[in-house]
């Protein structure tokens, strides 16, 4: 028999084990059909190319595919390779094969450059969304797998950067769709390319210890059987050297020699169901002392791709660890298969009723397909929405673009740069001119026609643009290019910034000054920073903060400079330690105190140092011995009616405020901040800006970083008084404000 014949005939009866009704006709003719297009053509390796997808379609049919998909796998090269078209496809086998088969074209299309991290995960992603149908895909993933099992005959470049490719997007894509088995051999055949020497390293090392691998993998495997079957578990144990890839990726990362790795051994023990896997892991570390975190259970809480077992490593003889999964077979169909599973159950169950659909929900929940759907419909149903929201396109230099879907070439141009969407004047998608608001496509390459002499973007691109990055990026050139509108606005946010700060205009623009101010808010000229406020740039508070330390800053400086010159001559207003009450004695020498004494008439009248009460504070007199009388604030504790003498009482006599102007009174306040520099500064920057006069003002550090500032200063009345107190208290870290004496 011809030997290719020979291959069909496998193929067929392979797919017939799995499906019992097949057209066989059907299949037969898809393979004359494809040896006939392909008549001719050689591989590299100079077999006939009809060996190619004849490989392809028998690997889809390891994974159990449906027919079509073992169809378009015999059909996947002859629409990109041969006179046939999609049409004549669609005719002898079907649209939904001549689609896939388009599918597979489409990926096969996809030029692959070097490329960082970021543009590897848009690239996978793009192609799981070209991909419409997920058959489409696993198709192409086992396309890709015999090329890579045929490589040694391309040329040592074309092996490196198919190996690449197939290393950094085909394998993460299988491993995301669960298909462990594939994504190992997929690793270890690129590995193969990529780093010859380290791949042959491990090949030799591992086959110069082949027997004592083996004879360590039969023991466990063995002493593991023999206790689960004493338990009555029923299962199957297997061992074996961990995959290269994943052998080499230790050996690189923790820089060690292939004796060294911690745990080259895995063991699978596959059961009937979840509670036998529980009890098997009893048994293992019974048997075993288990490693101390190294537990994963992934059954109760499966990975991304749907994998669960449960894994532990336990040590076993001569201290050799190694690792054991345990899992029933529905979880290791999953394992070994991932997505394409969901086929091989079907075959499963048409002899056993295994289950319900709940089976399948994890595809579902993957795929996020509409749900109650038969299931024919659902694997004829199987779309990739996993990237709905997303579109991938291409710059002309074949880098991927992640654009929301629906985007615009608008939105491609602001994704570039700002600048690029600025001096927009045209598109083209894949060649051809498009108008602006076309939407784009996954796979479209999209090229910017910029112009110098461009006018910027127009009104409505902010209704056609999709993202957020170009509908921004368009509003802030409207808003940089009305510069004069923007100095005037920016200008009154930043004024009435300034007032709300207590800092007038005058202040910050004087000559010796502005310089400073400038330099510190980082701007050339206040029009700039106007500008800046103007258009969002900035904002008035953040340009107000900065001024006002640096306002402060240079306060600092001038007080210090003050204060030098000051201990040179005499004394300054400021008394570090003193107690400004004692400024107290013998002050208010008004002629008239403003205050009324009930039945006495004109009298000499003191206010009391204790309270320092002021006109609208209520007030009581004492009658001292030969000092006239004190007035005190009625809530100054001296004053409370529990600690008058019984023999003083008739002392205590009732006094009022006289109506109308009076001259201004000395009080004191006590303020209690958290330490900080500038504090003094701050309070007298705010009792300045009160436009209050201050007789002394002193401060005075606590343990525990705290601080306290006595003010002796005179105020018209209690309300001037009030404000005062109020702006005392918006300063940052006070947080008490009190009058001397009183509450
Ligand atoms: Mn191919």
């Amino acid at each position: 028999m011809d030997p290719i014949l020979e291959r069909y005939q496998a193929l067929e009866d392979k797919v017939r084990s799995y499906t019992p009704n097949l057209d066989a006709r059907r299949l037969f003719d898809a393979f004359t059909f494809a040896d006939t297009e392909h008549h001719g053509q050689l591989r590299k390796s100079g077999e006939p190319y009809i060996i190619h997808p004849l490989a392809v379609a028998d690997i889809v049919a390891d994974l159990g595919l449906d027919v079509d998909s073992v169809i378009a796998a015999l059909l996947h090269d002859t629409i990109e390779d041969t006179d046939a078209t999609h049409e004549e496809v669609a005719k002898r086998f079907g649209e939904p094969v001549a689609e896939l088969v388009e599918g597979v074209t489409k990926l096969t299309r996809v030029q692959y450059v070097t490329k960082e991290e970021e543009q590897m995960e848009n690239l996978r992603k793009m192609l799981m969304a070209m991909a419409h149908d997920i058959r489409v895909i696993l198709i192409k993933i086992c396309d890709r797998l015999h090329n890579m099992r045929t490589m040694e005959y391309q040329s040592p470049m074309k092996q490196r950067e198919k190996s690449l490719e197939t290393m950094e997007i085909y394998a993460p894509i299988a491993h995301r769709l669960g298909m462990q088995k594939l994504k190992w051999e997929l690793e270890d055949l690129s590995l193969r390319y990529l780093d010859p020497v380290g791949y042959r390293e491990i090949i030799t090392q591992l086959d110069e210890r082949s027997s004592a691998h083996e004879e360590f993998l039969a023991s466990i495997q063995h002493s593991i059987q023999q206790r689960l079957g004493q338990e009555g578990i029923h299962c199957s144990v297997y061992g074996r050297v961990k995959h290269i890839y994943s052998i080499y990726r230790k050996m690189y990362a923790q820089d060690k020699t292939l004796n060294e790795i911690f745990d080259l051994y895995a063991f699978r023990v596959i059961v009937d169901d979840i509670p036998e896997c529980y009890n098997v892991l009893g048994c293992i570390h019974d048997m075993f002392k288990p490693v101390l975190g190294r537990f994963k259970d992934y059954i109760g809480t499966p990975k991304p791709n749907m994998y669960q077992s449960l894994h532990t490593t336990v040590i076993g003889r001569a201290g050799i660890p190694f690792e054991v999964q345990i899992r029933t077979w529905e979880m290791h169909q999953t394992a070994e298969y991932g997505i394409a599973a969901h086929w091989k159950y079907k075959q499963g169950m048409a002899n056993k009723t295994l289950g319900t659909e709940e089976q399948f929900e994890w595809v579902r929940k993957l795929l996020e397909t509409q749900q109650d759907t038969d299931a024919e419909e659902f694997v004829h149903n199987l779309k990739v929405d996993m990237f709905a929201d997303e579109v991938f396109v291409f710059t002309p230099n074949g880098d991927v673009k992640s654009l929301p879907a629906g985007a615009t070439p608008i939105d491609f141009a602001y994704a570039i740069h700002s600048a690029v969407g600025n001096r927009m004047v045209g598109a083209r998608v894949n060649g051809r001119m498009v108008p602006y608001d076309t939407p784009l496509n996954n796979g479209d390459i999209v090229e910017v026609i910029t112009s110098k002499s461009a006018k910027g973007p127009s009104r409505d691109w902010l209704n056609i643009a999709k993202s957020n990055e170009a509908r921004n990026k368009i509003r802030q050139w409207f808003k940089k290019e009305r510069r004069e509108e923007n100095i005037v606005t920016g200008r009154a946010q930043f004024e009435s910034e300034l007032k709300h700060a207590g800092m007038k205009l005058e202040a910050i623009t004087a000559e010796e000054v502005l310089p400073n101010i400038l330099h510190k808010v980082r701007f050339g000229t206040l029009d700039e920073m106007y500008a800046s406020i103007g258009y969002g740039g900035t904002t008035a508070a953040k340009c107000v903060a900065r001024i006002r330390d640096e306002m402060l800053r240079l306060g600092r400086l001038q007080a210090e400079k003050a204060a030098a010159a000051a201990k040179s001559t005499a004394e300054s207003t400021i008394y570090p330690g003193s107690n400004p009450l004692q400024e107290l004695h013998g002050s208010n020498k008004h002629s008239d105190s403003g205050i009324i004494v009930e039945g006495l008439g004109n009298c000499l009248v003191k206010f009391a140092k204790c309270c320092t009460p002021v006109p609208g504070d209520p007030v009581v007199g004492f009658i001292t011995r030969g000092y006239g009388v004190s007035v005190h604030r009625k809530d100054c504790p001296n004053a409370a009616p529990e600690r008058r003498k019984p023999e003083e009482a008739d002392r205590w006599i009732k006094v009022s405020w006289v109506e109308g102007k009076l001259p201004n009174y000395k009080t004191a306040l006590e303020l209690s901040a958290r330490d900080r520099d500038g504090l003094t500064l701050d309070v007298a920057m705010a009792l300045s800006s009160a436009k209050v006069r201050v007789n002394a003002l002193s401060a005075r550090g606590l343990p525990d970083g705290y601080a306290t500032v006595n003010i002796v200063l005179e105020v018209r009345d209690k309300s001037e008084l009030t404000a005062v107190i109020n702006r005392l208290n918006n300063i940052q870290g006070v947080y008490s404000v009190a009058r001397s004496g009183g509450k």
